[in-house]
């Protein structure tokens, strides 16, 4: 069983290289952003709380994004293994993962960060954000600030993870396959 996370900041690419790496080594994909946009989009409870805190570009609270997180886990018990794509972006979601997983018997095999220039990314989501539909793609502002929400609270993840000997990084940029070789490269060798 592997479990990986998939690291980057927003715009890296973890989205589009997910899609791949899902089907090649058959890992179940869990997006906390994708989750949480369905409930938006269902207009449920967690849906309407989480929108408040994503329609700004902030971070939706721990204590929210881990349960549900370990809802979905538990939801898919026969699973291979998972594929973390935009979960941990705190500490405390990553001790927490750490904590849940290692209560069934498992770990993260490893965390692959798709590396770029934020001023690259930048302009990747405004332009994504002219057909994505999403809004905090659309406003130069509500990017920057995830940006800051990144470096101030996701960014010591990398830290975590080299001290636990799991982090990896690879060139973000360049064509989709060229970047889901890279990934696979690393996942290979693991
Ligand atoms: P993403 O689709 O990964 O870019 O996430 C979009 C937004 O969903 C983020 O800007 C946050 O508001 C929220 N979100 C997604 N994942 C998390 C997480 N692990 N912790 C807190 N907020 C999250």
């Amino acid at each position: 069983m592997i479990n990986i996370v998939l690291f980057g900041k927003p715009g890296a690419g973890k989205g589009t290289q997910a899609e791949f790496l899902k089907e090649k080594y058959n890992l179940t994909h869990l997006s906390t952003g994708d989750i949480f946009r369905f409930n938006i989009k269902n207009e449920t409870e967690l849906g309407k709380l989480a929108k408040t805190y994503m329609d700004k570009g902030d971070l939706v609270p721990d204590e929210v994004t881990i349960q549900m997180l370990q809802s979905e886990v538990d939801a898919n018990p026969q699973s291979a293994g998972f594929l973390f794509d935009g979960f941990p972006r705190t500490l405390a979601q990553a001790g927490a993962l750490d904590r849940f997983l290692e209560s069934k018997g498992q770990q993260i095999t490893a965390t692959v960060a798709l590396e770029a220039d934020d001023e690259i990314l930048v302009q990747r989501l405004l332009e994504r954000g002219k057909t994505s539909g999403r809004p905090d793609d659309q406003d130069e502002e509500k990017i920057r600030n995830r940006y800051q929400e990144y470096n101030e609270k996701t960014a010591p993840l990398m830290g975590y993870y080299k001290d636990q000997g799991k982090f990896y990084a690879v060139d973000g940029i360049g064509s989709i396959a060229e970047i889901t070789e890279r990934l696979s490269a690393v996942i290979d060798n693991l």
